[in-house]
């Protein structure tokens, strides 16, 4: 991957950004945007819209969603702790023994969550599951009012983990579900800018997309495109335990993932497979009978509907501080991505026949 490419996915991945919290992530996109694009604009919802060519045809929306899952603070005890509610879906096993971050108007604060010792329960406790609401952060505050004066009630909080390398392309952080399909859609009009499209494009850094697809329901209506292609993270099945036979054979670093289904037209899913073999991208196949789960589930039903799609990249563990996933599957996707609005022009259509 190119180091200017790498050094913006390090601080995307880094930057917090739980739902209706997006902005600093947000502000990251906007710099890296500004060098490719020909106008980036941010909504009242806060998604980042970076345009290119707005005037040609076909016009083509790509949607990341920055938002990651993180929590909130709800509620501090009189001895100072936090009672905190998640923010999307997270996993409760996962929470305590974590080193938290709880971002307020005057910087972060870290916090740990607490856990009694094994020590100290009783044989059955062992076996169970504390829920959200059995879990507290220690941000190690004397009192309620020592506490208040560093954080205040409603402030986001994400795991503590940032961007590292595990081995040659294979890399951890938390929040890869979404930051890197933003970061893809940069990229992909990155690599565009320089193949001179007859299509307008519009790279979206969407928001709240873990609460219900909702930037992408918005900016979508704003945009008003033709077709619209959800970058998004898709179960790796490669890792002991998970299970081929319900959730298709997909492994890292073998290339980008396409869909099949009710949320893709077959038009679109046809382009995207020339699009692979001409720009001698290898790529994976996966079946999505229902509900795809990503901005595209929102993007086709816009006004009178639009030729949707969604290309994934997989993740190993998926919601979790530790997301796993391969460079190369991203750099790959960018390039599909383009090559695929390349060969756009104004007589293509997308209707199925
Ligand atoms: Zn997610």
């Amino acid at each position: 991957m190119r180091e200017e490419s790498l050094t913006f996915l390090e601080q995307l991945v880094n930057a917090p950004s739980p739902s209706g919290f997006e902005q600093p992530a947000q502000s990251v996109v906007r710099d890296y945007a500004a060098q490719f694009a020909g106008e980036v604009r941010t909504d009242v919802m806060g998604n980042v819209i970076a345009s290119l060519n707005p005037a040609g045809k076909p016009r083509v929306m790509l949607a990341g969603h920055c938002d990651e899952i993180g929590f909130m603070v709800r509620y501090i005890t009189d001895s100072g702790f936090i009672h905190f509610s998640p923010i999307g879906g997270v996993d409760a096993h996962l929470v305590p023994g974590q080193k938290v971050r709880i971002h307020t108007s005057r910087g972060h604060v870290l916090g740990v969550v607490g856990k009694k010792a094994i020590h100290l329960m009783e044989p059955e406790e062992r076996k169970k599951v504390l829920q959200f609401h059995q879990q507290w952060i220690d941000i190690g505050a004397a009192s309620r009012r020592d506490a208040e004066r560093r954080v205040s009630i409603g402030d986001p909080i994400t795991f503590a983990t940032t961007f590292d390398r595990l081995h040659r392309d294979v890399v951890t952080a938390r929040g890869f579900d979404d930051k890197m399909g933003s970061f893809v859609v940069l990229e992909a009009l990155r690599l565009a800018s320089r193949m001179k499209p007859k299509a307008a494009l519009f790279a979206v850094s969407t928001v709240q997309e873990e609460i219900g697809l909702r930037g992408a329901t918005t900016s979508a209506f704003a945009i008003e495109p033709d077709v619209a292609v959800a970058v998004d993270v898709t179960h790796g099945t490669d890792y002991p335990d998970a299970d081929k036979k319900r959730f298709g054979d997909v492994k890292l670093g073998a290339g980008p993932v396409l869909h099949r289904g009710a949320n893709m037209n077959p038009v679109v899913v046809d382009r995207l497979l020339a699009a692979a073999k001409k720009a001698r991208v290898k790529h994976q196949m996966i079946g999505v009978p229902g509900r795809s789960g990503t901005d595209a589930w929102a993007m086709q039903l816009v006004r009178e509907g639009c030729a949707s799609c969604v290309v994934s990249v997989p993740v190993r563990y998926m919601h979790t501080p530790i997301e796993v996933l391969n460079l190369r599957d991203l750099d790959a996707a960018a390039k599909l991505l383009a090559t695929f609005i390349a060969d756009l022009g104004p007589r293509v259509d997308f209707i199925p026949t």
